[in-house]
């Protein structure tokens, strides 16, 4: 199954990955992850990346569509996929349609996931994450076991600079003019599926399933 979730930051669609990849084994393909790790290893696409990602602004289309495609290529694929965070903008959908036909593959399907703006700001507010293991908390919903510390190896958490809340606002602009018309791009195809992501993760999961005639 070859999905996409798409979705404005802080909608969920990393928690709702993690559960697809825990019950079907299917990767999730994570631009932003793929990123923050050449940001924190130093590599080159890191020093390209690092600066724009702090600003909330999004990386040039073709260095994100490269990446994609590379990891796309992986056996680990092959099952089906994930992608959380990519494709972002109407040339990076294009990109993956062509590059997935080339491979004689398509889109099963495109989750929408849908939340008020001000229950973003409230969410991406609280995330925490760990420099050293890059693991994700929340000052409320997931609280580390000791407060402002990382459960697996105890270095002090932090917020990412592109979380702080003028970056939010950027990057919330962003979505509404480069994102969201993706909505009706994979809606004219009869992909997209909305969803509502408030609620339980496990309640938008069942959600999800039952879109997809899974449950
Ligand atoms: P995320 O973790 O998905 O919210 O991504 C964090 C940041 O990585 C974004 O704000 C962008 O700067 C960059 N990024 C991730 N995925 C993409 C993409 N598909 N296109 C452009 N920039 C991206």
């Amino acid at each position: 199954m070859n999905l996409v979730l798409l979705g404005p930051p802080g909608a969920g669609k990393g928690t709702q990955a993690k559960k697809l990849l825990d019950e079907f084994a299917i990767p999730q393909i994570s631009t932003g992850d793929i990123l923050r790790d050449a940001v924190r290893r130093g590599t080159p696409l890191g020093k390209k990346a690092g600066p724009l990602m702090a600003a909330g602004k999004l990386v040039p289309d073709d260095v994100v569509v490269d990446l994609a495609i590379e990891r796309l290529r992986q056996p680990d694929c092959g099952r089906g996929f994930v992608l959380d965070g990519f494709p972002r903008t109407i040339p990076q959908a294009e990109a993956l349609d062509v590059a997935l036909g080339k491979a004689g593959k398509k889109l099963d399907g495109v989750i929408s996931l849908q939340v008020p703006e001000e229950t973003l700001v409230e969410r991406i507010s609280g995330r925490r994450c760990c420099p050293k293991e890059g693991s994700a908390y929340h000052v409320y919903q997931k609280p580390p076991r000791r407060t402002g510390q990382c459960d697996l190896c105890g270095s002090e958490l932090i917020q990412r600079e592109d979380d702080k809340p003028d970056k939010v606002r950027e990057r919330l602009a962003v979505y509404a003019a480069q994102t969201a018309p993706l909505e009706a791009y994979y809606a004219k195809r009869g992909l997209l599926r909305g969803i509502s992501g408030v609620g339980t993760p496990e309640g938008i999961y069942a959600e999800i399933k039952k879109s997809l005639d899974w449950s």
